[in-house]
């Protein structure tokens, strides 16, 4: 066990954290102290930091960073960095310096971030300025969750069931209501939206007639042309998807569907917990290519149980083949409430050098395939500390992604399993707007949770 003594801190937090990208919870110990000149008996394994006792938060961590990559031998190429939006602080350095290289330097320097992780920001933040256009706080994104899917996979902490016909009947009926109620207050409040995103969950676990009555009722009661407007709805599992379903949604305008292989390997699918196999996703693909979709995105894991890198590059490969313009490079992330977590909590730790070489494969392979980094975020908990990315052939970015991690929009999230959020950009301020994530709470307290829509508008 070692025990990190830092000096002259008050809480402990940031630097829990950052020990836990180098070492397990019961491997560690962080310990506030106050010492005059940072003298301690020390056991063994034991270190001070900040003997000077300084108070800079960055000076501290950057400290223990690199005692941590002194330990273990390994240096994560996040640097200090240890929350989920880098690029939002990449930003704040780019304001703050009022140039790129500017905001490379405050990365290195304050962070630590790696020259790799460096130009992968840069890259994204070029690109989003290349397209982003106004300001996104005078438009308001929307979220709908369909919180069903065939079966839950093995690292899924979404907000997934199985569940009957009729209780998904019951459910959609009540975010109907709720689609009809929030609808009529962003009219009376002149809200216009920038974007629309269905997901879960897999959305398409609904009928092809559902699906219709779903998509009207949202052009309706927020009054947008569907073929207007960005608009999403995530087909995840190809064992849900049909040609009435497909037609629906090509017939009503939407833009944009997502078919997500993970892997392309039949072992890692059922090992897993899918239902399906690779063939599936190959047919899903080719049927959705009927229908030209301006977008297809495609969601792919490194860090699968089993799989090693052959396997990661020959799914890649194979979902460049099939077309999809939009592909989500995911380190896989051992969440709270997983079953993966349950059954191997450590599991993210191991084998992390190969994760990373997943990911840098994926990176030059797509950028030779003509694809562009668009957005990034990070997980806890996630293989190797390293992070999601979304690629795009250029122009086919999903704007309701970059917004959701920009976080200077509102998101009105319907539905179980949404995060909905207010910003106020006098005060550069989010305020969550409490949703429920379990559909049964949802239906059981459905009077509270229409209420509580009126807090968009407070
Ligand atoms: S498809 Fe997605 S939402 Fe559904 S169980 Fe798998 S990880 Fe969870």
């Amino acid at each position: 066990m070692y025990r990190f003594y830092i000096n002259n801190i008050t809480n402990d937090y940031h630097y829990s954290e950052l020990a836990r990208v180098f070492l397990a919870d019961d491997e560690f110990e962080v310990i506030g102290i106050r010492l005059p000149g940072g003298r301690l008996p020390l056991r063994d394994c034991s270190f001070i930091i900040n003997r000077e006792g300084s108070e800079d938060r960055d000076e501290i961590k950057r400290e223990f960073y690199r005692l941590l990559s002194g330990l273990t031998g390994r240096d994560p190429g996040w640097g200090t960095l240890t929350g989920v939006r880098p690029l939002k602080l990449a930003y704040e350095m780019l304001r703050e310096s009022g140039s790129v290289s500017g905001m490379e330097k405050f990365l290195a320097d304050r962070y630590l971030v790696s020259e790799g992780k460096i130009s992968l920001l840069r890259e994204i933040v070029e690109y989003q300025q290349s397209v982003l256009e106004g300001d996104p706080s005078s438009r308001a994104g929307l979220y709908i969750g369909i919180p069903f899917c065939p079966t839950r996979c093995e690292y899924c902490a979404f907000a997934s069931n199985v569940a009957t016909e009729d209780e998904i009947a019951a459910y959609f009926d009540n975010l109907l209501r709720e689609i009809c109620y929030t609808g009529r207050l962003a009219a009376q409040h002149g809200t216009i939206l920038e974007s629309i995103y269905i997901g879960g969950g897999t959305p398409t676990t609904l009928k092809a007639d559902q699906l219709e009555v779903l998509i009207n009722a949202v052009s309706e009661a927020f009054r947008t042309d569907p073929s207007g407007i960005e608009f999403t709805i995530e087909a995840g599992r190809p064992d849900t998807i049909t040609p009435d379903k497909l037609s629906v949604m090509k017939t009503l305008g939407i833009g944009r569907i997502s078919i997500n292989p993970q892997s392309m390997k039949d072992e890692t699918l059922r090992r897993i917990g899918r239902d399906h196999t690779a063939e599936d996703i190959r047919s899903g693909y080719r049927l959705a290519s009927e229908y030209d979709f301006d977008v297809i995105n495609a969601d792919l894991i490194a860090g699968l149980p089993g799989e090693n890198e052959n396997d990661f590059r020959a799914t890649l490969e194979e979902i460049l083949s099939l077309g999809a313009n939009n592909i989500t490079v995911h380190t896989l992330s051992v969440k709270r409430g997983s079953r993966l977590r349950e059954h191997d909590p450590e599991y993210y730790r191991r084998d992390t050098d190969k994760v990373s070489a997943m990911v840098s494969f994926a990176r030059e392979r797509l950028r030779e395939a003509g694809f562009v980094p668009y957005y990034i975020y990070r997980q806890k908990h996630q293989m190797g500390a390293l992070e999601n990315v979304g690629y795009c052939r250029p122009g086919k970015h999903s704007i309701y992604n970059i917004r959701i991690m920009e976080e200077k929009q509102t998101i009105i999230a319907l539905g179980a399993g949404g995060i909905g959020k207010v910003y106020y950009p006098e005060e550069d301020r989010l305020e969550r707007v409490a949703n429920v994530s379990n559909y049964k709470v949802y239906n059981e307290r459905f009077d509270e949770i229409l209420e509580r829509k009126n807090n968009y508008y407070k």
